[in-house]
């Protein structure tokens, strides 16, 4: 298990846009696996690789309470989405804050597994607003762009 460290807002990788991935090699397997351990022990739901520091379009997603529902997305695209959603939402790169974002309620993402197969997949709710936050820290973008009012302060409780 290897832990990468979290980069947070103000940090100019997290305003990048990431490359995509043209093949797996060792190294990118080791990425994904440090991306999981690093995204499960801040208790995340989300993780994309420009938030550890490596402007690669890979994605993981967990939005299991048990943490036993993996999905990597390599090379990502939102194809289909419709619905609208409103709640609140955080992210690992602004600790400690939360805020109200409008999203589609359902999306369809393709994108490639960790061996490189095409695949297509449907998400509400949640797991849809997961793969846009994602999505979108691999074009450069926060979530803090996009919040209804203020930002948050989460307390300790939260
Ligand atoms: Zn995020």
């Amino acid at each position: 298990m290897a832990l990468r460290n979290i980069r947070e807002m103000g940090d100019s990788v997290l305003n990048k846009v990431s490359r995509e991935v043209k093949e797996i090699t060792p190294k990118i397997r080791e990425l994904v696996e440090d991306m999981y351990d690093t995204m499960y022990e801040a208790q995340g739901v989300g993780l994309a690789a420009p938030q550890v520091g490596v402007l690669k379009r890979i994605v993981v997603v967990d939005i299991s309470p048990e943490g036993n529902q993996p999905i990597t997305l390599i090379n990502p695209v939102i194809v289909e989405e419709s619905g609208s959603q409103t709640g609140d939402e955080g992210c690992l790169s602004v600790p400690n804050k939360c805020g109200v974002v409008t999203r589609p309620e359902h999306v369809k993402v393709k994108a490639f597994d960790i061996d490189m197969n095409e695949f297509e997949m449907e998400a509400d709710g949640l797991l849809a607003r997961a793969f846009c936050h994602e999505i979108d820290h691999l074009d450069g973008h926060l979530y803090v762009e996009l919040v209804e009012g203020d930002l948050k302060v989460l307390t300790e409780e939260e």
